[in-house]
């Protein structure tokens, strides 16, 4: 009997492990989910800083500093980003800064280089400032023991540039989803092949690879089998207990070499669900053996990507506990009209710009040109009629 996908969600997330954590090094860290909270272990900046380059001064000297009555002050010390302050700045004095330098006691204040004449020894400074002026403070950014990420973070860039800049070389991370993508069916060929009458290219693999990899899924292996029970279940009897998900496509119909289901059954697996009450992906399987789900999609790209971003973002989201997998649905408004009728629940593509969606006519389960620029999957409730410019339609982002 088939399943709305929100209980196929369900009855999924009952059997998706949570995977295990793992140290990586921060060059490998991009795309992982952070596995715990990273607290800050000093302050930044760890000291009172300078920003420019220019004089350590005290604010009271500088007093009616202008132009044309500089004040002058004597050049105690030089300080470079990187170097320790040794001397501190008394009245009439000041130390030379460079960007990045410690501010050294006594100092209140810095004053920029454009402001002075730049000398070496004895300064002359055309503008006065207050105390506290051009300081970058110690613990500004943030203090020691501070949160920094939290556990669930996606690592990406600025996420690096943070545990870099608090000085952790190693992150604790939660162990990448091992996937291995499995293409069945006579027809099929593989790109840079020549095309033979009756056959077709496999596009599903490529696709699903990509689609994976943009999720920071690690790819084991790509393979395609011919429909035949026994070779599909030795394809997947491989992987099973070694990746955290087998995707396949084709089969799971009820056409004389829908073979996927018997294929399943002879690997030991147990089906969870097969039919799913919604067009495109209808027949949609899931099935589990040791921990490695299998994720059993229609042959036709279109109908194998619906049912894929709806169930496999979910999936991921508990196997590394990482919300931002977790589907966001939008409300939008409908800038082209759609023609038919869904008497099923039925998912189509669109292109959102802001709260408007533009909806190819193209939307075949067997055509992929049409995906082009599509950025979301807009959820038609069953029982709707054809929609019209202006219509409010909930979209899922992709
Ligand atoms: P099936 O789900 O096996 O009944 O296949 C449904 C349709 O999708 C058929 O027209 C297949 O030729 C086509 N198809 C199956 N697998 C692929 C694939 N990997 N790439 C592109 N089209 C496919
Ligand atoms: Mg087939």
């Amino acid at each position: 009997m088939a399943i709305s996908v929100e209980q196929a969600i369900q009855c999924m997330l009952e059997r998706t492990p949570v995977l295990s954590s793992e140290q990586v090094t921060l060059e490998r860290a991009l795309g992982r989910s952070l596995a715990q909270n990273l607290y800050a272990r000093y302050s930044q900046p760890p000291f009172d800083r300078s920003p420019l380059d220019g004089y350590a001064v005290r604010a009271e000297d500088l007093v009616g500093a202008a132009p044309d009555t500089p004040v002058i002050l004597q050049v105690v010390d030089k300080l470079y980003a990187g170097s320790v302050a040794n001397v501190s700045v008394g009245p009439g004095q000041a130390v030379r800064l460079m960007t990045g330098s410690m501010i050294p006691l006594g100092a209140d204040c810095v004053i920029m280089q454009e402001d002075t004449d730049g000398g070496e020894e004895e300064v002359r400074i055309f503008r006065s400032v207050s105390a506290d002026s051009n300081i970058c403070w110690e613990g500004e950014e943030y203090q020691a023991g501070d949160l920094l990420l939290p556990g669930g973070q996606l690592i990406d860039a600025a996420a690096v540039a943070v545990a870099a800049g608090a000085g952790y070389r190693m992150l604790t991370v939660r162990q990448q989803v091992k996937a291995v993508i499995l293409s069945t069916g006579d027809e099929l060929q593989q790109p840079g092949e020549d095309l033979y009458p009756g056959k077709i290219y496999d596009s599903n693999a490529a696709y699903l690879r990509v689609s994976l990899q943009q999720m920071g899924v690690e790819i084991l292996d790509v393979c395609s089998v011919k429909d035949d029970t026994s070779r599909i279940s030795a394809a997947i009897n491989q992987y099973i207990g070694v990746a955290d998900l087998i995707l396949t496509t084709g089969g799971v119909s009820v056409g004389q070499k829908d073979l996927m289901e018997s294929a399943i059954l002879q690997s030991g697996g147990e089906i969870l669900f097969h039919g799913l009450s919604m067009k495109p992906g209808m027949p949609t399987m899931l099935s589990v053996k040791d921990e490695t789900l299998i994720l059993s999609l229609s042959g036709n790209p279109f109908s194998a990507a619906v049912p894929f971003f709806l169930l496999v973002r979910p999936m991921l989201a508990r196997m590394v506990q990482n919300s931002v997998w977790e589907p966001r649905w939008i409300t939008v408004r409908a800038a082209t009209p759609f023609e038919k009728s869904s008497p099923t629940r039925r998912f189509i593509r669109g292109t959102c710009l802001a709260d408007e969606v533009a909806i190819p006519s193209k939307q075949a389960n067997g055509q992929m040109r049409s995906m082009i620029g599509c950025n979301c999957l807009l959820d038609i409730p069953a029982g709707s009629g054809p929609i019209h410019v202006g219509d409010t339609l909930k979209a899922l982002p992709l």
